[in-house]
């Protein structure tokens, strides 16, 4: 009982509702309070006025006049504040619960009123009159079921019906049937009123919620519209724009006012007016707006003053209570620099990120597809190698290096056809993909790269010069596959650089066969060391001045078992490239050191070391290694090292140079003037020796001679303090002129050819002077034995 009470309790007070809710519904239900206590107070005013009438002959008609016209003026008061509070310009909701408890303090009088005026007319009714007045009692009790809030209703309606009841009970005749009918009413109106206004109530707390809601998305929206880079966008059934943000204004950077056309077209700009092709974006989008259906960061590009942007965007399509369709609405994203990144990212794993040319992972691919479709249009594949790229990063610098491979790579482009696609495979190595089978027409292109990419690059002032190789295969004949094609090619390129630089060949079969020789010689060459093959030849160095020999440089030679001898210009490439070359270099040295041990102190030694050997860490320490156990001075050694070594050179072979160089070590220059003769190399090491390679002294004396070269390079090793050995002095003629230029030492035919180890020994033992300098050009297939 307690608990339905404070139950109704709340429901009439509006407790235990959260802060502001009960003022708030007070505020929402005051309206239409006032517009219905209007039409029941002139609806009471006129029962009053028909009740006045009615009993003006009764006995105490004053008393009724009285307490009518109080009721009267009560329902008066009632229009009265009912009337002002609707013409209340901006009530508060504090304002609202102010007038309700007034309007609650009148009602309840008016209440009170009536069922003193009710008591008093049915005590002195005339007979006739009891049904108007039943009549009354009815309408009064059904009108606090119109009146919200429940307050107003109670607060009218408690008072009346004590007031029937008392009535109906002090009425000159006691109904006792009229009394029950009637007490059922009330209790029936007393439980309309509690239930329709807590309907009522849930109602407009509903639409209260409801409108709170609708203002927190408001908010939230414009928040993320004003925090985040996206914004929002919506439709009405014919897809015109409706309320467009100033976000989405600013982003289509146009007034909001030229966006209320059709979408896409009117969002999207040129790129949505045309018709794209099927299962473009903007299709895509078409159709799914045709369809009527949802649809998720659908990215299209957008022209916007002539700038191609992208466009995320999301939609939902927005139906009305109905079911029918009523618009779209959404959320765009201009996602343009995420877009951009993601190109160029794709664009890197792509391209070489130097030269912008394809690398080898699209190269891959482009060659795949140009081979399957080789058997109709032919494909040619051109492996390019840049000849003496190293140099130029040597002597010039990197930066210089990577101009050149610009430079490389745009005069490749310029070359070639649109069809056709060149890639930077990595380093200084290039392929090109020329689609044709015309062998005139890819011959024509592989000289014309050459001679492009051959002539002089200018960089600050300087002009840089770099040869190129090309090697050439076709599909389908040299190759159906990629990696038949890039082995063919490659072969060819071999070939190429073989042929002497800057050249161009075709891949052909026998340059396989050649392959095969190589594989063949290298199997053998994994046994030669176990099996003993190997042997030392030693060619006398001879002092020009007093012709004597003062040391040998020592030869390899290979007993190959099936091939006979075999020189080191036959085996020494495949030794390297296998790795064979270490352990032979290491047998090399052991076995020269041990052979040195037995002549006399004076007689140095020169042995030749691959640019290989100096990748093994251990070479140093080898080589010292084998000086101590023959018990050989490290002065009496001298490394002969080429050019190609110093190309390669890293801060490993450097190192090593030095400390062979601290221990007494000699290093020689070999075959200077070949290779790419960077006076660069001559800065950056002390060399203790120059070996001017016998191609410049063969043709000293002749009319076309290179005596100014040969000049030239012992002027320079005697400002540099180093002795030039010449290679290959075959004539007499040839050791007198460089006996006349000042060069120090020679070796060749003239003296000595390649001797056994015990021929040496006789020879310097003997140590005869060489007084003979008559001609021995002739060749001598001695010299290899
Ligand atoms: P290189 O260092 O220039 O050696 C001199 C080459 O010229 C030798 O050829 C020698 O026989 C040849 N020669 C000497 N005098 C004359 C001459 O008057 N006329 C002519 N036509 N030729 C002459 P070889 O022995 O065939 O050696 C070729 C190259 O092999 C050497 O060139 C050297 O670079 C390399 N080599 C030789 N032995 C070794 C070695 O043990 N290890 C390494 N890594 N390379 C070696
Ligand atoms: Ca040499
Ligand atoms: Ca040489």
């Amino acid at each position: 009982m307690l608990r339905s009470w404070a139950a109704l309790r709340n429901l009439i007070f509006y407790l235990k509702m959260p802060e502001g809710l009960a003022e708030r519904l007070y505020f929402e239900q005051a309206r239409d309070f006032s517009r219905i206590i209007i039409a029941i107070s002139l609806l009471g005013l006129s029962t009053i006025g028909l009740l006045f009438l009615e009993f003006r002959a009764n006995a105490q008609a004053l008393l009724h006049d009285a307490v009518m016209l109080t009721v009267a003026l009560c329902y008066c008061a009632l229009i009265g504040r009912a009337r002002r509070w609707l013409l209340h310009r901006a009530p508060t909701g504090a304002d609202a619960h102010l007038y309700i408890k007034n309007m609650i303090r009148l009602i309840a009088l008016l209440g009170v009123l009536w069922s003193v005026l009710l008591i008093l007319l049915l005590r002195h009714e005339n007979g006739d009159q009891v049904a108007l007045l039943y009549g009354i009692m009815v309408g009064c009790l059904a009108t606090p079921v119109m009146v919200s809030p429940l307050s107003c209703a109670i607060a009218y309606w408690l008072p009346i019906s004590v007031g029937i009841v008392l009535a109906l009970i002090l009425a000159r005749d006691l109904e006792v049937l009229t009394l029950l009918d009637l007490t059922s009413f009330i209790a029936l109106t007393g439980f309309c009123i509690l239930f329709l206004n807590q309907r009522l109530n849930e109602r407009v707390i509903g639409t209260i919620r409801l409108e709170e809601n609708a203002e927190l998305i408001k908010l939230l929206l414009r928040d993320f519209e004003e925090s985040s880079s996206d914004w929002l966008w919506e439709t009405n059934a014919e897809m015109k724009l409706q309320r467009v943000s100033p976000r989405l204004a600013e982003v289509a950077r146009s007034p909001a006012a030229t966006l209320s056309g059709r979408f896409p077209e009117a969002l999207l700009g040129e790129a949505a007016a045309c018709v794209g092709h099927p299962g473009s974006p903007i299709e895509r989008l078409r159709q799914v707006i045709e369809e009527r259906a949802p649809f998720r960061d659908l990215v299209v590009p957008v022209q916007i003053q002539g700038e191609e942007r992208y466009w995320s965007l999301t939609g939902k399509p927005i139906l009305d209570k109905s079911g029918r369709f009523a618009g779209y609405h959404g959320i765009g994203s201009d996602i343009t620099g995420q877009r951009r990144q993601q190109e160029q990212i794709a664009f890197l794993a792509r391209h070489d990120s130097l030269t912008k040319l394809p690398n080898r992972l699209m190269f891959d691919e482009v060659l795949h597809r140009a081979c399957e479709k080789s058997a109709e249009s032919g494909v040619a594949l051109l492996c390019l190698d840049l000849d003496q790229f190293k140099l130029i990063n040597d002597t010039h610098g990197h930066a210089t290096g990577d101009a050149v491979l610009v430079a490389v790579a745009e005069r490749l482009n310029g070359c070639l056809r649109e069809r056709d696609v060149a890639a930077r495979l990595g380093g200084d190595e290039f392929a090109i993909i020329v689609m044709s089978d015309d062998v005139a027409e890819i011959g024509a292109v592989a000289g014309r790269i050459v001679e492009r990419v051959s002539s002089p690059y200018q960089f600050e002032g300087q002009s840089v010069r770099i040869g190129a190789s090309i090697g050439i295969s076709r599909a389908p004949q040299d190759g159906d596959n990629a990696s038949a094609l890039l082995k063919t090619a490659d072969l060819a390129l071999y070939r190429a650089k073989a042929d002497g630089r800057g050249a161009w060949r075709f891949y052909d079969p026998e340059m396989d066969e050649i392959l095969q020789e190589r594989r063949a010689l290298r199997s053998a060459l994994a046994l030669a060391l176990p099996r003993h093959e190997f042997e030392l030849k030693y060619q006398p160095i001879v002092n020009l001045a007093d012709r004597h020999i003062l040391g040998a440089e020592v030869l390899l030679r290979w007993h190959h078992p099936e091939r006979g001898v075999l020189g080191p210009d036959q085996f020494i490439a495949i030794a390297e490239e296998s790795g064979f070359v270490g352990p032979i270099g290491e047998w090399v040295l052991q076995q020269a050191c041990l052979e040195a041990a037995r002549w006399p102190e004076h007689i140095s030694f020169a042995v030749n070391l691959s640019p290989r050997q100096f990748r093994d860490a251990g070479l140093v320490e080898n080589i010292l290694a084998a000086l101590r156990h023959a018990g050989v001075s490290p002065q009496r050694l001298e490394l002969e090292i080429t050019e190609t070594t110093m190309l390669e050179t890293s801060a490993l072979t450097m190192a090593a140079l030095w400390e062979l160089h601290g221990q007494g070590v000699r290093i020689a220059l070999d075959d200077f003037g070949t290779g790419y003769s960077s006076l660069s190399y001559l800065q950056r090491f002390p060399f203790d020796k120059i070996k001017i390679d016998r191609s410049f002294i063969r043709d000293l004396g002749d009319e076309k001679d290179d005596s100014s070269i040969v000049l030239a390079i012992i002027g320079l090793a005697e400002r540099m303090n180093m002795i030039v050995t010449a290679e290959g002095v075959e004539t007499g003629e040839q050791a007198m002129l460089l006996t006349s230029y000042g060069c120090a030492q020679a070796q060749g035919h003239l003296f000595h050819r390649a001797l056994s180890p015990e021929k040496f020994a006789e020879v310097v033992a003997a140590d005869l002077r060489i007084d003979d300098w008559s001609d021995c050009s002739s060749p001598d297939p001695a010299t290899l034995s």
